[in-house]
């Protein structure tokens, strides 16, 4: 197994990622993202009521574009970040980097927290917060398939056990799937498949409150499962790709 399990959680500040790849004129004077994101991300960002989820929207992106630029070792004024919905032709849906194909980016944002990943095979990432509320069975069966549904309602905590699986599906969908046909029938999370997969054991927390930490490494068919467990524990992360990486990139936006 190799021994790339460090995950390098990077305090973010949006601010001081801000760059002159536009020029400051123009775009988006309201909102202080307005040299760094395009102006599709802009507008975005402009539509998003709450300024915590402007803040999580912003370094979310920032991150993206810092994993990718550290992959391709050039510098973020240089990349643009293009989203276009597969259904709806929106400015949402899978991303890509603007003269850089080969490069596949994920990132995923709940509530002052957001994860990214780049690499130039398939990847995705998904952070979810273990709801305050309990979701209960009736969502465990609408999210999930028979066998996980079932491994959810056996569990010690099985909320957090419903939103490992989440982030799971959700990363996995997001890397096009487990097998080696990469693609995932058309938004049917329920299709793919995790029961395999065992749960984090409780003596698997570390008390590091700073620090995102490794729970779990599993292999899904050809990818790579990777969770985690944010810095506050009601955090819980699942990075997928083809090989181990070397760092889950987290970021703490500034709300
Ligand atoms: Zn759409």
């Amino acid at each position: 197994m190799p021994a790339l399990l460090g995950l390098d959680p990077l305090r973010l500040d949006p601010h001081a990622q801000r760059t002159s790849a536009h020029p400051p004129s123009g775009r988006c004077p309201d909102a202080p993202c307005s040299d760094v994101l395009s102006p599709a991300e802009c507008d975005r960002v402009r539509r998003l009521r709450c300024a915590g989820d402007r803040a999580d929207f912003v370094a979310a992106h920032l991150l993206a574009r810092l994993c990718a630029a550290q992959l391709l070792s050039i510098d973020t004024r240089e990349l643009t970040i293009n989203q276009v919905c597969e259904s709806c032709g929106g400015p949402h849906g899978r991303p890509s980097l603007v003269g850089h194909p080969a490069v596949r980016l994920a990132w995923s944002r709940t509530r002052g927290i957001v994860a990214a990943a780049a690499d130039r095979r398939p990847v995705g990432v998904d952070i979810e917060r273990v709801a305050s509320t309990a979701y209960g069975p009736r969502m465990y069966e609408l999210a999930l398939n028979p066998a996980e549904a079932h491994l959810v309602r056996s569990a010690t905590d099985p909320d957090s056990a419903f939103v490992r699986q989440w982030v799971r599906k959700e990363a996995l969908f997001k890397a096009g799937g487990a097998g080696p046909a990469g693609a995932a029938p058309g938004g049917a999370l329920r299709f793919l498949d995790v029961s395999a997969l065992p749960f984090e054991s409780p003596t698997a927390e570390r008390s590091q409150p700073d620090a995102a930490v490794v729970v779990g490494l599993h292999r899904l068919g050809r990818r790579c499962v990777l969770d985690w467990r944010g810095p506050d524990r009601g955090v819980l992360g699942t990075l997928v790709g083809e090989w181990v990486p070397h760092h889950v990139p987290v970021a703490f936006p500034d709300r």
